[in-house]
């Protein structure tokens, strides 16, 4: 078999892509490509994945571009699933990118495809399964005309909902035209295809697939088992040949009589999705998923010590029992947070008319409206409202990112400060310029910055930023107090907490280990 350019043989997929050759455009100058073989032009589609994607792990290519956090986990086992031609199963939260995942796939495939020109479900020209296509070629033989799909096409997509119908995914029979036309009720010329019959030769991917009505499933299940199908009592033999993928959210797909036990077995894997396993692989994944690249006019910069907050935030609230594990808090929502925190920032630069600007821990409470929305609450939740609950996560990220940066370091110059009576209020709107020199005053507190990466602490708005930093870090710790107004002052002493424990009358509670 000849070689293309590029090293893989030379079939009617890769063929136009070589110059010197004209695309072939009928069925006959297909058939005339040097060394053809139809075999290899009819091929499933499930094989043509299987043998590009070893092509591309034998060249090292990174499988699925965009994705990260998965390598070691999810990419290896969908990969298997591929090798297996198996039909598969993306089980995950919200915002695990299991559809980038699946729109992925297309990588996959050919850049074209032969396919009998005009066909609704992309008959291979060697191989036609509708009717229209076998009597076009029985009457135009060689001279039938032949169209190049682009890979792009040939990815279907559905989110299933309780109201989808056969009809939509399968196909429905026109009973008074098959009657009028003197047909078989059989016959396949009366039938208006559905998606899955459209994504024929390609890959259909339905997302949340235990919102399907049970009967869909069924439909499901017998195409892919039998390539039989009966739409309103009419049998339809339809053999497609099609990779089928799927998602839900785990604990509806576990639950009882939600998903078909036929179909269930019909699918070949099941491969669980996660949120990321580190800050930093969540950080890499927001900072390309976030719109930060703003205006060339004028310039906000986010500290690396901001991006970190925002991405704990996700973190902590994955953790929350406040927050419903069951649907997860996507990473959409660090990412919506991100983009939040430079508007804010932005914003503000352009009330000072300032042309650079440094975001600041401020700009994160900013970005409320984009946390809030992005977390289903438990009912303990719910009591203490969206607002407390995103600020307490916030307060917490502070904390935990506080931490990292300053093990081993004496803040007590900076309480002190506070205790003998010093008091901060940084207004929402102020210059860079006026903040840094509020916070300039506080002993002890700029020769700090460094730590949070600010190599100059005369620097306004990074020193400025980062200093705010430390002091939202020390009130995390409940070294220091804060008011909403952030207005910064001295801890006081815990009185409440002191006197519930001394109770008279209270037996001391036992302690059992
Ligand atoms: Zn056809």
């Amino acid at each position: 078999m000849p070689e293309a350019q590029n090293g893989t043989p030379m079939t009617a997929s890769t063929l136009q892509s070589s110059s010197g050759h004209p695309r072939p455009r009928t069925l006959g100058e297909l058939k005339r490509i040097p060394d053809f073989d139809p075999r290899g032009a009819s091929r499933s589609v499930k094989n043509e994945i299987r043998q590009n994607l070893l092509r591309a792990i034998e060249k090292g290519e990174v499988l699925f571009p965009g994705v990260h956090g998965y390598e070691d986990t999810v990419i290896p086992q969908i990969v298997n699933a591929l090798l297996s031609r198996h039909n598969f199963i993306l089980l995950g939260l919200r915002g695990q990118a299991k559809s980038r995942i699946l729109r992925g796939l297309i990588n996959f495939l050919d850049a074209e495809m032969p396919v009998i020109a005009g066909c609704e479900i992309n008959d291979d020209p060697f191989r036609p399964i509708c009717r229209g296509c076998r009597e076009k070629i029985a009457t135009e033989g060689d001279n039938t005309p032949i169209a190049w799909m682009p890979r792009e096409q040939r990815f279907v997509e559905k989110l299933a909902t309780p109201d989808v119908t056969m009809a939509d995914i399968i196909g429905d029979v026109d009973p008074i035209r098959a009657a009028r036309g003197g047909r078989d009720l059989s016959d396949e010329l009366t039938i208006h295809y559905g998606l899955l019959p459209r994504a024929n030769r390609g890959i259909f991917a339905i997302n949340e697939l235990p919102d399907l009505a049970g009967k869909i499933q069924v439909g499901l299940f017998n195409i892919m088992q039998e390539g039989d199908i009966q739409i309103k009592g009419y049998p339809l033999r339809l053999p497609l040949d099609v990779l089928i993928v799927f998602t839900a959210n785990p604990e509806d797909y576990t639950a009882r009589g939600k998903i078909i036990t036929p179909l269930k077995d019909r699918i070949g894997a099941e491969v669980r999705t996660h949120y990321p396993a580190t800050l930093e692989e969540g950080m890499t994944i927001t900072a390309q998923e976030a719109w930060v690249g703003r205006d060339a006019n004028r310039k906000v910069e986010v500290p690396p010590y901001l991006r970190q907050v925002v991405e704990e935030i996700a973190f902590q609230a994955r953790e929350d029992k406040r927050v419903d594990r069951r649907s997860g808090v996507s990473q959409r929502l660090p990412i919506t947070t991100l983009e939040s925190v430079v508007s804010s920032a932005e914003q503000r630069a352009a009330r000072k008319g300032e042309k650079t600007v440094v975001a600041r821990v401020a700009d994160v409470y900013a970005a409320l409206p984009a946390i809030t929305g992005k977390m289903e609450l438990e009912y303990e939740g719910e009591l203490k409202g969206a607002d407390t609950i995103a600020r307490e996560l916030i307060r917490a990220a502070v904390g935990r990112v506080f931490s990292k940066h300053f093990t081993d370091v004496n803040f007590q110059p900076v309480i002190q400060w506070f205790e003998l009576g010093g008091e901060l209020k940084l207004p929402e709107v102020s210059s860079a310029s006026e903040r840094y020199q509020q916070l300039a005053k506080i002993q002890g507190l700029m020769e700090h910055v460094g730590k949070l990466g600010v190599p100059d602490r005369k620097d306004a708005g990074a020193a400025g930023a980062a200093a705010e930093m430390i002091l939202e870090g020390l009130w995390a710790h409940r070294r220091i107090g804060r008011s909403e107004e952030r207005g910064f002052y001295a801890e006081k002493p815990k009185a409440v907490e002191q006197r519930e424990r001394d109770v008279p009358g209270r037996p001391p509670r036992r302690q059992f280990n």
